[in-house]
């Protein structure tokens, strides 16, 4: 009985560049996310702040609070509602961008393979038991080819979009 060394479909290198596209615009997009919350978050605490100040505390404490606009009203619960909205959006995001991460993780190292003869190179995903100056394969040329380098296919984020 033999075992199938791959289950899944094995993950090709375009896969991987694709993977790093959706991994940047996905961090893109989540960090807006962020400032539009925050600032959301900000504007919340400000309309609740006056709503404080000028209704409910001097109405406790002299019986009849400044009366503010229906619009203001409105305001809040928009306010409200949006901030609600953008929460359950960043987190759909966040939760897609940590789930791709994980997959870069597990398929993001990368050999490059050189050809003795004609020096054409090419790149695959790094597999089981792969290692530089490993003989891989046969060019389109017919020489031999073997693996030249290995490294991590880059993520380009930004420093705070730290894959911690
Ligand atoms: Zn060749």
């Amino acid at each position: 009985m033999t075992v199938e060394p791959w289950q899944e479909p094995k993950p090709t290198i375009d896969h991987v560049r694709r993977l790093v596209q959706r991994i940047q615009s996905y961090a893109r997009t989540s960090r807006i996310m962020g400032l539009i919350s925050s600032a959301l978050l900000v504007s919340l605490m400000i309309e609740l702040g006056i709503l404080m100040y000028m209704t409910y505390i001097p109405l406790i404490l002299t019986g009849s609070g400044f009366p503010l606009p229906q619009w203001f009203y409105y305001l809040l619960m928009l306010t409200f509602v949006l901030s609600m909205v953008i929460y359950g959006i960043a987190g759909t995001v966040n939760a897609r961008l940590n789930r791709y991460i994980l997959e870069y993780r597990k398929i993001g190292v990368v050999v490059k393979l050189q050809c003795d003869e004609c020096g054409r190179t090419s790149e695959r995903i790094w597999e089981k038991d792969d290692f530089v100056f490993k003989k891989a394969g046969t060019c389109a040329c017919g020489g031999s080819q073997y693996i030249s380098q290995m490294y991590i296919m880059p993520l380009p984020l930004e420093k705070k979009d730290a894959l911690s």
